[in-house]
């Protein structure tokens, strides 16, 4: 008996429907791509539950008349090509006639439209593979409703994430939008709130103040290049190095105006900011690329999102050239205003502000507050605070010198402390360097990390608000009980902002902000582990990061019962060699060597 049956045309383009939709991201992607090809210059978009049971998207395009109101559902349907020579040459963005073909098959789709002159709009229903029109009055545009995807693919529907999450993955195809064409009014409608709404700009800064803040919007530099043979142009903004995120969902990439993604070019970015980028942080960057489109391949991905340049060289090369450029032109006229600043708060005269301790700072206030005073843990007194250095890099090391070993429970002498940042220790078998800040970021990593002692917390009398972005909430949400397990009690108020009830005592001073950011960051970039695995991961990055914001720093002073006080917590503390981050937190150089090198012993 034969084994073999045809699929009915139905159920086959239901299974191709899976290359271009995945998620109802690439949905919002291919209906804006269409309101834009229609000349749009205003486009609503409007979703509920992540897009699972809408995604309507409203434009004031060329619209439709009544037969192509049917036909644009039929496979292979364009008004873009008609061959596929013309392919290479292309500038819009459609171009293979699948998108609505795919979309209707696994959705129920109402498309609305009318075309200027009309007398008439038509409003079709599709479903099945079955299509019905008749005639609507309507605006001149198209309104296009997308009902309960994968309905009828229950085995693609179990791929679907939380709303949370896809509605994380459409903002970001909305925002990669927005910047792609600063003049289109674009507004964004989730769950019956508005969350974005951005009437049209002269330049992409203002999409920035728009789509995140004016301060983000006052930290974006514009780049510019030129290949020399004229072969490659690019054009954008990026972020200075005072403003960097904890992911990489700050970074978009167009290639003529599409947005595309392709790890060479986001590696060439961050090459472009040289060392200027400590480790974890991302800035944020449009860039867009300008090149003939025969020399690019954007056919490669189903969902044409990734991109293969014939040169990819050529490209990264620009890139990265452009990027040092600007940051390098923003750093010297950033230097001249940092002088005239300090001048003014009377900073202490050891305080050079070269390039290198620009770059650890995250968000350099205007002014620096040089009386600010920072707490430690119960038993140390407050300190005055001096500035923020990076961290000294990585000791010079020689066989000479070594990590501490098990040798420390002796006794010792403070001998004092060497450039605010290592206390320099006594003892029977030479002399310890113990880092300040890593040692004390241990001993504060392993109380936290003690289960069974409950973190001292403390009431905020006036709670703190704190604004964050709206498209993050779901993720808070979602780690409020873990940070409240770690004392920090919080609630979300209204759409964009945190409201702190209580921190721990260690924390007092530290930027709870800060803290958040960098696990939504985390989240972000780790979402490929399961969630057990990933609460685990998120107990201990919370636990370091808290102990890293509360342990001294390197260029805090000390006074001697300070560092009295830190050496015999350390000396107490598991783990007590490295850091949380794994770096030595002291070092021995061992009297036979300082013996050996005054020539006291051969
Ligand atoms: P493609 O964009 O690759 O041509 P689609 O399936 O996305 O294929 O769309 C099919 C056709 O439907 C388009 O070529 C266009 O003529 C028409 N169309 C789709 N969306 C719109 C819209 N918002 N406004 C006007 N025409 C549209
Ligand atoms: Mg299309």
């Amino acid at each position: 008996m034969p084994k073999i049956f045809q699929l009915s045309p139905h159920e086959a383009q239901k299974i191709a429907a899976g290359q271009v939709v995945e998620r109802p991201a690439n949905i919002v992607k291919e209906l804006l791509e269409n309101s834009i090809d229609a000349g749009a210059s205003h486009i609503q978009i409007i979703i509920k539950d992540g897009g699972k049971e809408l995604i309507r998207i409203i434009d004031n395009g060329s619209g439709m008349d009544a037969i192509d109101a049917i036909a644009c559902f039929k496979q292979h349907a364009t008004s873009k090509i008609t061959s596929v020579d013309e392919l290479p040459s292309l500038t819009t963005f459609g171009f293979r006639g699948e998108a609505l073909a795919s979309i209707a098959a696994v959705s129920k789709v109402t498309l609305l439209t009318k075309q200027a002159g009309m007398m008439e709009g038509s409003l079709v229903t599709a479903q099945e593979g079955t299509f019905e029109r008749q005639d609507a009055a309507c605006p001149i545009g198209t309104d296009i409703s997308v009902a309960h995807l994968f309905y009828n693919v229950p085995a693609r529907a179990k791929f679907i994430k939380t709303k949370e999450t896809e509605t994380r993955h459409i903002v970001q195809t909305i925002k990669a939008m927005a910047l792609a064409y600063p003049h289109l009014h674009i507004t964004l409608t989730v769950d019956d709130m508005l969350l974005l709404n951005c009437p049209a700009q002269d330049d992409l800064i203002g999409r920035y103040a728009q789509l995140w803040d004016n301060a983000t919007a006052q930290h974006m530099l514009p780049i510019s290049a030129i290949n020399s043979q004229k072969r490659v142009s690019l054009t954008g903004v990026i972020s200075d190095h005072q403003w960097l995120r904890y992911d990489r969902s700050g970074i978009f990439f167009l290639v003529n105006n599409r947005w595309v993604t392709n790890s060479g070019l986001g590696r060439a970015l961050l090459k472009g900011y040289n060392n200027v980028l400590p480790p974890g942080r991302y800035p944020m960057a449009t860039v867009n690329i300008i090149i003939n489109p025969a020399l690019i391949d954007i056919n490669a991905h189903p969902r044409k999102e990734e991109i293969i340049f014939a040169n990819p060289r050529l490209v990264e090369q620009l890139i990265q050239e452009a990027v040092c450029a600007a940051l390098e032109k923003n750093l010297s006229r950033q230097l001249k205003k940092v002088v005239t600043i300090h001048q003014s708060v009377a900073a202490p005269s050891s305080f050079a502000f070269t390039p290198a301790s620009l770059s650890a700072v995250d968000h350099i206030p205007p002014a620096i507050d040089f009386t600010k005073t920072i707490s430690l843990p119960p038993a140390i007194e407050p300190l005055q605070m001096q500035q923020h250095m990076p961290l000294a890099t990585e000791m010079v090391t020689t066989p000479a010198v070594m990590p501490i070993l098990e040798t420390a429970h002796e006794p010792y002498t403070i001998v004092g402390q060497l450039h605010k940042t290592y206390i320099i220790l006594e003892k029977d078998d030479g002399l310890y360097l113990v880092d300040q800040h890593a040692a004390h970021e241990r001993i504060l990593y392993e109380i936290f990390s003690n289960r069974f002692a409950k973190i001292p917390t403390i009431n905020l009398m006036f709670p703190q608000l704190i604004a964050v972005d709206p498209a993050s909430i779901g993720i808070i949400e979602s780690i409020i009980p873990l940070l409240a397990e770690h004392g920090i009690v919080l609630e979300p108020f209204g759409k964009d902002q945190l409201v702190i009830q209580s921190t721990p005592v260690h924390l007092k001073d530290a930027s709870i902000k800060e803290i958040i950011e960098q696990l939504i960051g985390w989240i972000k970039e780790e979402q490929a582990v399961n969630q057990q695995e990933m609460m685990q991961l998120l107990h201990k990055k919370l636990r370091a990061q808290m102990a890293c914001k509360a342990a001294v720093k390197a260029g805090d002073s000390l006074s001697h019962d300070q560092m009295q006080e830190l050496i015999d917590d350390l000396e107490k503390t598991d783990n007590r060699f490295s850091c949380p981050h794994g770096r030595p937190t002291g070092w021995l150089i061992s009297k036979a060597e300082i013996e050996k090198k005054f020539q006291r012993r051969k």
